[in-house]
């Protein structure tokens, strides 16, 4: 078993959000990296729009970049987002929050300004090397070789390596490689819903046209429109809409169906979006996808992370701040471990079962948001929600908060949050007012229900660091 020397070059799949912060945490640690990226420097290339042009960050991510100290720059570049502003197709606005106050709030952050800043840091610790236009066509684990197109030139050749990171995303050609090796498994279960980016110009002056600190959804069961907020005014708004169907990709086929569409299902939207025909006509039209693989690395040569590993649905806005919470703790494993081999085990057998979690979580999330938030019944769920995390702080825990405000497992997230729910699902039986709501029975159910879960797996809600 090879043995984890600081002396070594590693080498890096991707130069992406996860990819260049494990480079930064690996820097840190002493290594010499050479990371691989397939798209030019975007630093001084246009490059074609990413997988999305703002992301919410919270707790885990926010966590992992004050391990490496840049969280407080990152919060100056970003926009808290209180609750979700539902946007009804008739009546009015209605603000869910989504903690027990604002200071739980998620953040609006740029893609493109979070990549360039870690990649900028990850280069200037003098230790990490980007090459880009560089792509990873091929990977031989016995001979540790890698084949590398040249994507400036077409040419390819082989480098060999020591040891592989692959952070190169949902499509990652090195888990692809993984995938053919005996006693490995991948799978990929891509959405039958595609989405697209429409842009909200900014108002007079670099102002809002809408609440700045939401994040705002106009949805319609079968699909949804989402918006959140950048810091120059604008805002970039997401519709998710089946690829095919009578309400779909597919049948959108014209300006005048589209505008249609829109005046039927977003009139207030519409009014904001003066370049609709062309956002929706030119941009691309975005793929999801689940990706489940194990296991996530070949011995001691070779592993997955973010993406690469596990990409999930983006409705619960977690996989960058999964991605983030791999580097962090596979970063910890190579202090407490000697050996690639020991430290990729247990990376794997640490995060696979959170990973898995958060992957069903977001599926869930997707109907969530665009079905039940349109739903009085589930706002007095949410209203109930909220009194009853003040009334029973610690004891009372929801899911959003768990997963969003907090780096408790994924896992452990998972299953209070279904216990959390079944106790505020009876406990609104019946009620109109979130006021009304019997305390007293409250009390009951959280100390015959939940206490006894958090007495159980005290462990797990121990986080160090
Ligand atoms: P990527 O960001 O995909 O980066 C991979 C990098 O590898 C890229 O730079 C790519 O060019 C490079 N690469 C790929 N193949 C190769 C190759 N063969 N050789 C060399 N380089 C290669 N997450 C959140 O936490 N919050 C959100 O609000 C959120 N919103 C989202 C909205 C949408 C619409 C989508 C699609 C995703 C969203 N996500 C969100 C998820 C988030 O985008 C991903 O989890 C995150 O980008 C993963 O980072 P990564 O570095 O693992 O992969």
């Amino acid at each position: 078993m090879r043995e984890i020397e600081r002396t070594e070059p590693l080498t890096l799949a991707g130069a992406g959000l996860v990819g260049s912060l494990m480079a930064l945490f690996l820097a840190r640690r002493g290594f010499q990296v050479d990371v691989l990226e397939r798209r030019p420097d975007m630093r001084r290339e246009t490059v074609e729009a990413g997988r999305s042009i703002n992301l919410a960050i919270s707790a885990r991510g926010l966590h992992a970049l004050r391990q490496v100290g840049l969280d407080d720059e990152a919060r100056r570049h970003a926009i808290p987002m209180r609750g979700r502003m539902i946007h009804p197709l008739a009546g009015e606005l209605t603000l869910q929050p989504y903690g027990k106050d604002d200071s739980q709030h998620i953040n609006s952050i740029s893609r493109a300004w979070l990549n360039q800043y870690l990649m900028t840091h990850a280069e200037g610790t003098g230790k990490v090397r980007i090459r880009f236009k560089q792509r990873i066509q091929r990977v031989d684990f016995d001979s540790s070789t890698l084949t590398v197109v040249d994507e400036a030139s077409g040419a390819s050749r082989e480098e060999r390596v020591t040891v592989l990171l692959g952070a190169d995303g949902s499509g990652s050609a090195v888990r692809q490689e993984m995938a053919r090796l005996p006693g490995h498994a991948s799978t990929q279960e891509p959405l039958s819903h595609g989405y697209k980016e429409l842009s909200i110009p900014a108002g007079p002056g670099g102002s809002w046209r809408m609440e700045k600190h939401a994040l705002h959804i106009w949805p319609r069961g079968t699909f949804m429109l989402i918006a959140l907020p950048n810091q120059d005014g604008s805002f970039t708004c997401t519709l998710f809409l089946p690829f095919e169907g009578p309400v779909s990709f597919a049948s959108l086929d014209s300006p005048s169906k589209l505008t249609a569409f829109f005046q039927e299902q977003f009139p207030d939207a519409l009014a904001l979006i003066p370049a609709l025909t062309q956002d929706f006509f030119h941009n691309p039209t975005g793929s999801m996808v689940t990706v489940k693989s194990a296991p996530w690395h070949v011995g001691g040569r070779a592993v997955v992370l973010g993406d690469a590993a596990h990409a999930i649905v983006p409705f619960f806005g977690q996989g960058m701040n999964c991605g983030f919470e791999d580097c962090g703790v596979l970063d910890a494993l190579l202090a407490r471990h000697s050996r690639w081999e020991e430290a990729f085990a247990e990376f794997f057998r640490l995060r696979k079962p959170h990973a898995d979690a958060i992957a069903d979580m977001a599926v869930e999330n997707f109907i969530e948001m665009r079905d039940s938030t349109a739903s009085p019944r589930f706002l007095l769920e949410k209203q109930v929600e909220k009194v009853l995390l003040n009334a029973f702080p610690g004891q009372f825990l929801s899911r959003y908060t768990l997963v969003s405000f907090s780096r408790v497992p994924y896992r452990l997230a998972y299953e209070v949050g279904a216990i959390a729910g079944r106790i505020v699902s009876e406990l609104t039986e019946g009620l109109t007012r979130a006021e009304d709501v019997d305390l007293e029975r409250a009390a009951r159910l959280v100390r015959e229900r939940l206490v006894p879960f958090l007495e159980e797996h005290k462990d797990g809600f121990r986080i160090e660091g």
